[in-house]
């Protein structure tokens, strides 16, 4: 089993604790910042063993050192990223496979966001630590990688099996709702989506998970095929899938 627990720091980030139930083996996703772990693992009197980072940002490992210090977990992220991980120990690479306890986690590069960024994948455990790059309804904002690019890592998340949960590193779930509503008002799947986030935001609870097959259904940025999107862009009629999806990311750098 894999215990997992959402914690919310700063104004939207989510850091995930893991927790592999058989070995008691604990890893944290993406810690932002360090005492919030530290009082969630003293409050489950849980020893963390490991920092699974997915890029480098400051609002993803800026917990990194700290952590290390009080726990002496090791820190894994992507070995492209080495000089830019902070106390990184263990550089993994696209299609290898990590241990949590008894878990197999399987890494899977999706550059686009930013160059090196990982997400940690359990199929056993129908889980997603995906980052940055995918987001409910939404996804990552390009910093350092070409639309082409960030499509193609998208394919590798939209190819996973549809009941598998999505652990995304914000809450940017209204706010993208509000620009896929722009592109696509006929889906009532995403309707429905929107009234249950709604809804769990005014009681502050998160979004997430989200899952692969709901997103399918209602995120603009793997839905290139919808006619209805199709229509609402400003492009020609038979445009690739990845024109139409850097369509998309560049008007919603743009919506307010
Ligand atoms: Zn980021
Ligand atoms: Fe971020």
């Amino acid at each position: 089993m894999l215990d997992i627990i959402t914690i919310p720091v700063l104004s939207d980030n989510y850091i995930y604790l893991l927790h592999e139930s058989v070995t008691g083996e604990t890893a944290v996703v993406d810690p932002a910042q360090a005492a919030p772990v530290m009082r969630i693992l003293a409050k489950k009197g849980w020893r963390l063993d490991y920092i699974f980072n997915t890029h480098h940002h400051a609002d993803h490992v800026g917990g990194n050192l700290q952590l290390k210090q009080q726990t002496g977990c090791k820190i894994i992220a992507a070995e492209s990223d080495r000089q830019r991980i902070p106390g990184i120990d263990i550089g993994v690479n696209d299609g290898e496979q990590i241990l949590l306890g008894e878990r197999k986690i399987a890494i899977l590069a999706t550059p686009g966001h930013t160059s090196g960024h990982i997400v940690y994948y359990c199929a056993e455990s129908q889980v997603l630590c995906c980052g940055d790059t995918l987001f409910s309804l939404g996804c990552g904002r390009l910093f350092e990688g070409s639309a082409e690019q960030m499509w193609q890592s998208l394919q590798k998340l939209k190819a996973l099996p549809p009941a598998t949960r999505l652990y995304c590193a914000h809450e940017y779930t209204q706010a993208n709702g509000r620009f896929a509503l722009t592109l696509e008002a006929d889906n009532p799947t995403l309707m429905q989506r929107i009234a249950e986030v709604n809804a769990l935001r005014k009681l502050n609870l998160p979004s997430l998970p989200s899952n692969i097959g709901l997103e399918l259904a209602t995120n603009p940025f793997l839905r290139e095929h919808s006619p209805s999107i199709r229509k609402s862009l400003a492009i020609p009629e038979d445009a690739s899938a990845t024109r139409v999806f850097a369509e998309i990311r560049r008007l919603k750098d743009h919506f307010h």
